[in-house]
């Protein structure tokens, strides 16, 4: 059986109290590694290592481009492992392999594009009338610790620990109970890569009373870069309040996709399947709450019910599967849940449901009032609600009815409405005629319950850095 142990200031270390915990693949619903299970000491540890790393190691002050050059070596050993990496997700939380794969390409790709932006982009200069002249450095922030959830569990971190790396800070990560594994791997990759001991360390363990809440609280920590659920945001933010530290929140979302008569309705089926059914819909993007035009309703919902239907359901280990398990049977349980809301909020089954085991499949929910629990909460499964409208303006209200704003998606051939319903969305991201394609240099976040701050390019640069003005004098 495998074994994954914290990473701590470059070694791999048991608990300090030698607790561990299984780590469960949810479609054999079976342990397949043992895990350290953290408590406050070993968070504190890990930041004391972090923080000695920082204050005295190399890492800070080696310069943009001895990071860049190991940061791309680290990339390609992720490349080169890119199977045992995807494996690790996909046994840890169900997701296809063949997706996983995509992931630990776009986690490589963090790590590149990063290491590459630190290095190129440009500070400020500041010319002045007055016989001085200024300008501004990016100097490292400290000590980084990123949170992330169990749903992208190596493209999360990376996204979160690439751009903390790149600027020269020191970093703790905790990635999520359920999804230990890929974390670990890629820790020790970074050490083969020449990242120097104490720069890059794991933790494990659970959020509140557990490893998560001590790094939060732990005063050595400069910043808290933080995905998951919105409830736990608020909790977070508290925590870095109290540090009076900067706190970047990625949060839960309730996306709203909207087809207009006029899209080209086949790129429409597939991206709406794409954006619901995906992951299993366990996506913060999910558009989880399509709004389809009365003049196509019928023919769109026909197509996309046999798409819905037509996906490959099975054992995610297999490379033609398209659809897995849910991660978890924790999450399975509150998946399923909300078919029971149906009953007393209204809507219909139109197909989908329970599944086997820890599967829940393709479910598309019909007629459900605006206000039912399907419609306004995040349930972060395949399940979609949809529903119909007439006008741009009515499903533009429609779709800013919700405290979330994390993104949408628009289908239509007519460039004007794509630029006004583009701008009248509120959301962090809006995609039109199309869904999840990224350019790192945009920014990424949300609006409202969906979080606060953004990252991505120079965006991540100023939460990761402490921006500093230098004034000269010119002239005497
Ligand atoms: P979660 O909030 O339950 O847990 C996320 C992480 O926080 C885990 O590592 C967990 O152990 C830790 N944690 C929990 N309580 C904590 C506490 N009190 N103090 C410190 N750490 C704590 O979320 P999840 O269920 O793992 O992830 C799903 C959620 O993440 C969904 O709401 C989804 O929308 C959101 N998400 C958002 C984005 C985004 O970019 N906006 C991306 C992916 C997922």
């Amino acid at each position: 059986m495998d074994v994954f142990e914290h990473v701590i200031a470059g070694k791999e270390v048991p608990s300090i109290d030698g607790a561990t915990m299984p780590d469960i693949d949810p479609y054999t619903q079976e342990q397949w590694a043992t895990v350290a299970l953290g408590s406050a000491a070993d968070a504190d540890l890990a930041v004391a290592a972090a923080r000695e790393a920082f204050d005295h190691g190399p890492w800070p002050r080696m310069g943009y481009e001895k990071r860049q050059k190991i940061l791309h070596r680290l990339a390609d050993l992720m490349d080169e492992h890119a199977q045992e990496l995807a494996l690790a997700d996909t046994r840890d939380m169900g997701k296809p392999v063949t997706q996983a794969l995509h992931d630990v390409e776009r986690s490589s790709w963090n790590v590149r594009f990063f290491a590459d932006h630190a290095r190129l982009s440009m500070a400020d200069t500041y010319p002045m009338d007055s016989g001085h002249h200024a300008y501004s450095v990016h100097d490292p922030a400290g000590v980084v610790v990123a949170i992330a959830p169990w749903n992208f569990p190596l493209m999360m971190s990376t996204w979160k620990v690439a751009p903390a790396l790149a600027w020269g800070n020191t970093v703790v990560l905790k990635p999520a109970e359920d999804t230990p594994a890929s974390a670990t791997i890629w820790a020790r990759l970074a050490l083969e890569a020449g990242v120097p001991e104490g720069v890059l360390n794991v933790v494990h363990g659970f959020g509140p009373n557990s490893v998560g809440e001590a790094l939060t609280r732990n005063p050595a920590v400069d910043r808290i870069t933080f995905t998951g659920e919105s409830s736990t945001g608020r909790i977070i933010s508290a925590a870095a309040a109290a540090n009076l530290i900067p706190v970047s929140l990625e949060l839960g979302g309730k996306g709203a996709n909207i087809v207009f008569d006029d899209a080209e309705m086949d790129n429409a089926v597939r991206w709406a399947v794409q954006a619901i059914f995906r992951n299993a819909g366990q996506v913060c993007l999910a558009g989880s709450r399509l709004y389809v035009q009365n003049g196509i309703y019928d023919e769109f919902m026909r197509r996309y019910k046999i798409a819905a239907e037509s996906m490959k359901v099975g054992d995610p280990k297999d490379p033609t599967t398209e659809f897995g398990p849910l991660a978890s049977s924790v999450h399975h349980d509150k998946v399923t849940s909300y078919f029971d809301t149906i009953a007393v909020d209204g809507g219909r089954i139109l197909t989908g449901g329970s599944g086997n085991g820890l599967f829940v499949n393709p479910t598309i929910i019909v007629d459900a009032p605006a206000t039912a629990r399907v419609c306004t909460e995040e349930i972060f499964g395949p399940v979609v609600a949809v529903q119909r409208f007439d006008n741009e303006e009515d499903v533009v209200s429609a779709a800013n009815a919700t405290p979330y704003g994390l993104n949408a998606m628009v289908f239509t051939e007519n460039l004007s409405r794509a630029h006004r319903v583009a701008e009248n969305l509120k959301a962090g991201t809006v995609w039109v005629n199309c869904f999840f394609i990224r350019d790192l240099r945009a920014p990424f976040g949300g609006i409202g319950d969906s979080g606060v701050g953004r990252e991505g390019g120079n965006f991540s640069r100023e939460f990761f850095t402490e921006p500093k003005a230098v004034v000269m004098q010119i002239t005497r």
